[in-house]
């Protein structure tokens, strides 16, 4: 679909073309497999790449019709969808490295990506960097004769710094590195990293896409060879998007526009009134002045996000306090969803790593991870201002 047309629209079209049947909504085609005209054909789809009326786990209608969205709303030539935003990243690192090759990655990355690296790519013959990528020339510094992917997120989790998008990509290009960004924390709404260069684009769509808490799946956007490359990984692992899931990422989808703008409107006043808060000693968002990236996410953002991160007076146990004692929003993992999530990374998510590699990681004692969801800021405002008087005494 014509990329002239807004974003909010293309949410909504994007993908029409493959609605054959005369309803409205597309249906669902839940179906593992499908009748083939002819010996010949099944021999045709047996070579073709993700095929989309063949066998589920190779392509499948509703999911291709997800797909066309998807490679829509990122700009991208080609995207593909996984049964999880880990599925995705895995195939497209997979697809990207071999033995002898060697990868610079963003400190800051998704705990469990970071575990990919560390614990297979030594038993697959891989070497691995890890940098500050906030810092454009640490991540070129890092560069090898053998390097072949350079891996980043941003907003970073957990403590949303930025990372240069138009800086990492063209360090990949002049030296012929592929180039990846988890661009899950922005959602393609509030970021486009193809249009600043990057190579492919890496969703877990669990998160905004998704939108309701309701699904874990993962997507690929970018360039056509390199998707396709990724296809090999997805028929050979086998991380295939359920049809249902693909129809449901097709309905969240038409509000990802309307949900990430009210995300981003309340994340900005959440944020505001947390840093006049005597019990907090600082917040973490791209959209204060102050955030180190502002300048640069006013740069490259269409808005500043959903996630707030805020470092609490009194540390991890009042950190705990915190996450135990709010009513409205929940203490659970996760994020992009309707309802507003907090959780404590020093204590949960990272909770088995030592001290340095926290700080490393963005994790300071008392740091909270707020996802902000749709109900009203005053009625979340209160909920967090009697958990942080509980909190902090
Ligand atoms: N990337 C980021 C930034 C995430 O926050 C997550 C999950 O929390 C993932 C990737 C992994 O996605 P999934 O849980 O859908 O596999």
């Amino acid at each position: 679909m014509t990329e002239s047309l807004d974003f909010s629209t293309r949410a909504i079209h994007a993908g029409d073309e493959f609605n054959l049947a005369p309803g409205v909504v597309p249906p669902i085609h839940q179906s593992s497999t499908f009748k083939l005209a002819s010996a010949r054909e099944g021999a045709e789809f047996g070579h073709t790449i993700n095929p989309d009326r063949f066998y589920t786990r190779l392509g499948n209608p509703t999911t291709r019709q997800l797909e066309a969205v998807l490679a829509s709303l990122e700009c991208g030539e080609a995207a593909l969808a996984f049964a999880s935003g880990m599925g995705a990243i895995s195939a497209a690192i997979f697809a990207t490295l071999g033995a002898g090759d060697h990868a610079v990655l963003g400190q800051a990355l998704y705990a469990t990506t970071t575990e990919v690296a560390r614990t297979l790519f030594p038993r697959y013959g891989i070497e691995a960097s890890f940098v500050d990528a906030t810092d454009s020339e640490a991540v070129r510094g890092a560069l090898r004769a053998n390097t072949r992917l350079i891996l980043v997120e941003t907003p970073t989790n957990p403590d949303l710094r930025l990372v240069d998008l138009d800086a990492i990509a063209r360090i990949g290009r002049e030296r012929g590195i592929t180039t990846m960004v988890d661009s899950t924390f922005a959602s393609p709404y509030n970021q486009n990293p193809i249009r600043h260069g990057f190579d492919l684009v890496l969703h877990s769509m669990t998160k905004y896409l998704g939108g309701h808490s309701d699904l874990t799946a993962g997507a690929v956007i970018g360039k056509k060879p390199l998707v396709e490359g990724c296809w090999k990984y997805l028929k050979l692992f086998g991380a295939c998007l359920s049809p249902f899931e693909a129809w449901l990422l097709l309905r969240g989808i038409k509000t990802l526009s309307v949900r990430v703008e009210r995300q981003n409107s309340t994340a900005l006043e959440l944020a505001r009134f947390l840093a006049n808060h005597r019990g907090v000693e600082r917040v973490h968002y791209p959209g204060l002045a102050d955030h180190p990236g502002h300048a640069l996410a006013k740069r490259q953002m269409r808005g500043f996000g959903g996630m707030v991160a805020f470092e609490l007076k009194g540390g991890v146990p009042a950190g705990i306090r915190m996450a135990e004692s709010v009513r409205l929003v929940t203490l659970a993992v996760s994020l992009g969803g309707t309802e507003s999530l907090i959780t404590h990374p020093a204590s949960m998510i990272q909770g088995n790593l030592p001290e340095e590699a926290l700080r490393a990681a963005g994790v300071s004692p008392g740091l909270m991870r707020l996802s902000v969801g749709l109900e009203a800021p005053r009625d979340l405002i209160a909920d967090l201002e009697q958990a942080i008087a509980q909190a902090i005494g």
